[in-house]
């Protein structure tokens, strides 16, 4: 007799994971929360859904709290359920994918398209869903009919094979509000506390909130303790401290450094395609700056404008009291190493995923089975696993929840 495999949660690991479990032959049903399907997966890429990345080295992206190196961990999930045999999957659903520079997505550039072809997938395999249906708790298999009880308000479930994809805390209102947690710590699994990643910081320094809307290409460094983590790309400026693409990559060392009571700091490098000779000649050339000393007007077109006058109207670039401009090495000074106090990252309800989840030792990285429970599979974000802004994330749903239910399906 073919398994009757329940799914916890309706979102891309659980849909990847319901498709694979009832292609392979098992019976599934999937329990969701909420009132529709893949409510994050709408959001994604805004609203585009940016579903994958065709990177090379995909597997080493990815980031732990728990696990040293989890890339022996995504390699064994990666070598059985690749990209390319995601993208096969999607085709089989009529998802057919096109690429901006490394990053997939679907062709018709709609997240509701994702969603909806997804789900006419699992109505035409047999997979039953159940809307409305929060699980409230689960019971491992008793010695008497060897079945898993899963709870909700009004009914109780029994199961041969269980695959947990309750995603994080990261967009509550996604659905996700974290109690996916509890129900792998009540089966026995540890969870390393989570933390909001993918999202901007907070930063202390008042005087540059004015260069909100500001976009510059910046490196940033990251400081906390003992350690640093760099990125280089488009930062933006915000009314609360530092945002974009580099600054979210860097978040989830800022968010669990401050968890750890660390301070934390960011130098910003506002020229990193120059050498410091490069810079401090081209300084001294512009228009305006005479015996070494650098006006905010000659570096109008070097920096954009609100930035520039937040700079030039603090107190740092002003070597000494009285004089109204700093010379070239104070400017140079700044300019490459703009530090910063980050006093916080922006909260769950504003965070694209969280790092931190179940301990990657305590599952199988062969099949995500649980070492604890048999008959349990964790697929998708639940687990401590978190990739860089790119589709790095929803590859990690699509081949995790493909794998898990491969597996449960057997
Ligand atoms: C605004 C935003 C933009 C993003 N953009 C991208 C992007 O472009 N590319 C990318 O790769 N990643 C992106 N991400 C991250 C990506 O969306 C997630 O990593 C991914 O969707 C996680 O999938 P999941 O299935 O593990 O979890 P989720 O998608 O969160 O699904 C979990 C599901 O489980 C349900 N659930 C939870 N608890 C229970 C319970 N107790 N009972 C029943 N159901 C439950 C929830 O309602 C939810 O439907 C973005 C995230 C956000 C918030």
């Amino acid at each position: 007799m073919s398994n009757e495999v329940y799914v916890i949660g309706c979102g891309a690991a659980g849909m990847s994971a319901a498709i694979m479990a009832a292609q392979k032959g098992a019976r599934v049903t999937v329990l969701e929360g909420m009132k529709s399907p893949g409510k994050k997966l709408l959001l994604t890429g805004n609203g585009r859904c940016n579903l994958s990345n065709t990177d090379p080295d995909i597997a080493s992206r990815y980031r732990s709290d728990t696990t040293r190196s989890p890339e022996k961990f995504t390699q064994s999930v990666f070598s059985r359920f690749s990209v390319s045999d995601t993208l096969t999957f999607l085709s089989s659903a009529g998802i057919l994918t096109s690429a901006r520079g490394e990053y997939l997505y679907p062709r018709c550039m709609q997240a509701q398209a994702v969603v909806e072809l997804l789900s006419a997938r699992m109505k035409e395999l047999g997979v039953r869903v159940r809307f409305d249906t929060k699980v409230l708790s689960l019971r491992s298999p008793g010695s008497s009919d060897g079945k898993w009880q899963i709870i909700t308000q009004g009914w109780t479930y029994s199961a041969d094979r269980v695959i947990l994809c309750a995603g994080s805390r990261a967009y509550p209102a996604t659905g996700s509000d974290g109690s996916g947690y509890e129900l792998a710590s009540s089966c026995g699994h540890t969870i390393m506390p989570v933390v909001p990643a993918l999202t901007a910081l907070v930063t202390e320094e008042h005087f540059l909130r004015g260069a909100s809307g500001d976009r510059t290409l910046s490196s940033v460094t990251l400081t906390a303790g003992e350690r640093s983590y760099s990125e280089q790309g488009e930062l933006q400026w915000t009314d609360q401290g530092i945002s974009g693409i580099v600054v979210f990559n860097l978040s989830r060392y800022a968010a669990r450094a401050l968890a750890e009571g660390l301070q934390v700091h960011a130098s910003i490098d506002l020229f990193p395609d120059m050498s410091e000779d490069e810079l401090r000649s081209l300084l001294s050339s512009l228009p305006g700056n005479s015996e070494g000393i650098v006006t905010s007007s000659s570096v109008r077109g070097l920096l954009p404008v609100r930035l520039r006058d937040a700079l030039f109207a603090s107190g740092a670039l002003r070597q000494k009291k009285n004089v109204s401009f700093p010379d070239t090495d104070t400017a140079l000074r700044l300019f490459r190493h703009l530090k910063l106090t980050i006093s916080g990252v922006r909260s769950y309800d504003q965070a694209q995923i969280c790092a931190g989840g179940i301990y990657l030792s305590e599952v199988n990285e062969d099949t995500l089975e649980s070492k604890l429970c048999p008959g349990l599979y964790f697929a998708g974000e639940i687990l401590d696993i978190d990739g860089p802004c790119g589709g790095y994330n929803l590859q990690w749903a699509w081949s995790s929840g493909a794998l898990a239910g491969m597996n449960a399906a057997r």
